[in-house]
């Protein structure tokens, strides 16, 4: 189903092939959610308990801020001891693999530990708070979408709530939750968060959007979002794998990564798909991503540099880079600009 390019000549078994193919298959006969062990054995609920006691002084993510967030104080992220979520529905708009025929059940959390000043979802991420949320609320809010049918569950911005995440999937796995879990992450992760989410998570799905700490901290205010998201897709890799679908290419399991192609290059992008394919692997399924555009503080006229869409020859710049590092398992998205 996804628009997988693939290219022999650079050495790739091709998807057609269908002994590579099963490489990437996990039959749906074969798949059952990480956490459902977890579950049985009562270990849910104890990573539960754990990962709230982490939020008494909070280092969840790498911003490290210390604050007791039990107590309901909040720091950088604006989130104390519940999670807020801003809306959440049956979404058509991600890849083909999750979105499938009857879309990927999508959470969305309020506010961020980023800062990006192009953030597509400024309103969000930065602007607005969502409604705080009981963990019993949000394990029913992951059965209501089961229940209309939607092939997983997408948490998307989680990285400063993955203990009330944890707290909230122990709940619904007991009310009968069965679908995989997608954790749509910026990548800013802390490596105690991920080890919470060991055997919790189906699928991961990492950002890689600055390879350089200047352009990070100009950009997303995080000087060392580059050495996190390096060390977080490691660890999603070590712990998951490279992504594979069932006989229906629906997500079941692994990593996918997204690449944002931005103006001017500034990303670094041959040096993310350098790393990806030659520290991750070369079979790590990527999305080159060409929707950017001004928004956030960008669209109010600040940055710009960044104040305009990217054009084909940029976006065709950074599905080359991604060729000539061996990445070819490579969802392309045409840019709708010149
Ligand atoms: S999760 Fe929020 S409070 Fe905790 S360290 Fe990150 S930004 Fe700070």
């Amino acid at each position: 189903m996804s628009p997988l390019e693939t290219d022999a000549s650079y050495n790739r078994p091709m998807a057609s092939s269908s002994s590579a193919a099963d490489l990437f298959v996990l039959p749906s006969g074969e798949f059952e959610p990480a956490y459902l062990a977890l579950s049985r054995s009562g270990e849910l609920r104890r990573r539960a308990a754990e990962a709230l006691e982490r939020l008494r002084h909070c280092l969840v993510c790498p911003r490290d801020c210390g604050v007791d967030r039990i107590a309901d104080k909040t720091a950088a992220c604006h989130t104390g001891r519940y999670a807020q979520v801003s809306t959440y529905f049956p979404h058509f708009g991600e890849e083909n693999c999750l979105r499938g025929w009857r879309g990927s059940g999508t959470i969305f959390f309020s506010m961020c530990n980023l800062r990006c000043v192009f953030c597509q979802n400024y309103d969000i991420s930065q602007a607005q708070r969502g409604s705080e949320t009981s963990p019993q609320r949000l394990a029913e809010i992951m059965l209501e979408l089961q229940a209309v049918g939607c092939h997983n569950i997408n948490f998307v911005t989680p990285e400063h709530v993955v203990p009330q995440v944890i707290e909230s999937v122990a709940i619904a796995a007991d009310r009968g939750l069965r679908l995989p879990l997608v954790y749509n992450t910026s990548a800013y992760d802390s490596l105690d968060s991920l080890q919470l989410l060991d055997g919790v998570v189906d699928i991961y799905m990492p950002d890689f959007k600055f390879w350089d700490s200047e352009p990070s901290l100009r950009y997303v205010k995080a000087k060392d979002y580059p050495e996190a998201a390096r060390r977080s897709i490691r660890e999603m890799h070590r712990q998951t794998g490279v992504l594979k679908c069932d006989e229906l290419g629906l997500a079941k399991r692994g990593v996918l990564v997204r690449h944002l192609v931005m103006p001017g290059e500034i990303a670094g992008t041959e040096s993310i798909m350098r790393f990806l394919a030659s520290e991750v692997s070369r079979d790590t399924y990527i999305n080159v991503m060409s929707q950017y555009r001004p928004a956030g503080r960008v669209s109010e006229g600040q940055f710009a540099e960044i104040n305009r869409r990217i054009g084909s020859k940029e976006y065709d710049r950074a599905l080359e880079a991604a060729r000539r590092a061996g990445l070819w398992r490579i969802e392309i998205q045409r840019p709708p600009c010149p």
